[in-house]
C-alpha cells in the first residue's frame, strides 16, 4: 500500500513581491513500511515537502494522497483526525514540554485520544519507554536529559499513537555525529521490529546512508527517487 503519494506537487511561498518556488513539481510514492531518507542541501525544499507528506501545509498546485484518498476531497475534520492519528513528527529540537517528565511526555498525545483509558495509555507509555531505552530515566524533566535522550524521548512520543508514519525533519542536526547514527540507528530497528514507516530529512551523507533508500532533492526537484531502474 502506498502511504503517501505526492503527483506533480509544486508549492511556493511569497516574500513581499518575490516568489519563492520551494517545489518545482515532485512525484514520489512512499510505501508502508519504507525507512526513507529526504536527502538535500539547506534550502532545498525538505522541510516543504514533509510538511505536504504531514498534510500541515497545502500545495500550490498537483495531489497529496495519502492512503490512496486526494487530501483535497477530504474535509477538515478528516483532515485533522487523520493528521492527529495516523501521523507523529520529530523535531530537530525535540519539541519537548519541559515541565513535563519523560512518562508525561510520551503520554501527551495520547491525552487527545479520548477512547483510550488510563491503563491502555499507561501500556503503551511503558512500552515505548522501553522500546527506546528510557526505562530508568521515567521520572526525569526533559531538561535533565541529554540531546540523545531527548530525541529518544521524542520517538517514543511519536510512537504511541501508533502512527501510520513518523516524519522527522532533520532529527539529527542538534546532534554530535556518533549520537545522531545511533538515533537513526534505533529508529531502523523500530521499523524492522514493528514494520512502522519513517521519513527523516538530512543534509548529512553519513546520515543518510543509514536509510533503506535515499530520495535526493535540489532547487525544488527531485533528482533521484531512490528507486532502482526496474522498479
Ligand atoms: P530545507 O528544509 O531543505 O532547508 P525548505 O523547505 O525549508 O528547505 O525551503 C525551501 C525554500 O523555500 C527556501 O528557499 C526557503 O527559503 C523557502 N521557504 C521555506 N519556507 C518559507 C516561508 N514560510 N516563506 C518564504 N519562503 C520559504
Ligand atoms: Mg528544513
Amino acid at each position: 500500500m502506498n502511504v503517501i503519494e505526492l503527483e506533480n506537487v509544486t508549492k511556493f511561498y511569497m516574500l513581499g513581491e518575490t516568489r519563492v518556488d520551494a517545489l518545482r513539481g515532485v512525484s514520489l510514492s512512499i510505501n508502508e513500511g519504507e525507512f526513507l531518507a529526504i536527502a538535500g542541501p539547506s534550502g532545498s525544499g525538505k522541510s516543504t515537502m514533509l510538511n505536504m507528506f504531514g498534510c500541515i501545509d497545502q500545495p500550490s498546485g498537483g495531489t497529496v494522497k495519502i492512503a490512496g484518498t486526494p487530501t483535497d476531497h477530504m474535509n477538515d475534520k478528516e483532515l485533522t483526525r487523520y493528521r492527529r492519528t495516523k501521523i507523529s513528527f520529530i523535531f530537530q529540537s525535540f519539541n519537548l514540554i519541559p515541565v513535563l517528565n519523560v512518562y508525561e511526555n510520551i503520554e501527551f498525545p495520547l491525552l487527545l485520544q479520548k477512547h483510550l483509558t488510563k491503563k491502555e495509555r499507561d501500556e503503551r507509555v511503558m512500552k515505548a519507554i522501553e522500546e527506546v531505552g528510557l526505562s530508568d530515566r521515567i521520572k526525569n524533566k526533559s531538561t535533565e536529559l541529554s540531546g540523545g535522550q531527548r530525541q529518544r524521548v521524542a520517538i517514543a512520543r511519536a510512537l504511541v499513537t501508533k502512527p501510520l508514519i513518523v516524519l522527522a525533519d532533520e532529527p539529527t542536526a542538534n546532534l554530535d555525529s556518533a549520537t545522531g547514527t545511533k538515533i537513526i540507528e534505533l529508529m531502523k530497528t523500530i521499523n524492522a521490529t514493528d514494520g512502522t514507516t519513517f521519513v527523516f530529512s538530512t543534509h548529512d551523507a553519513h546520515i543518510m546512508n543509514e536509510a533503506r533508500r535515499i530520495v535526493h532533492i535540489q532547487d525544488g526537484l527531485i533528482t533521484d527517487d531512490g528507486k532502482t531502474a526496474e522498479g
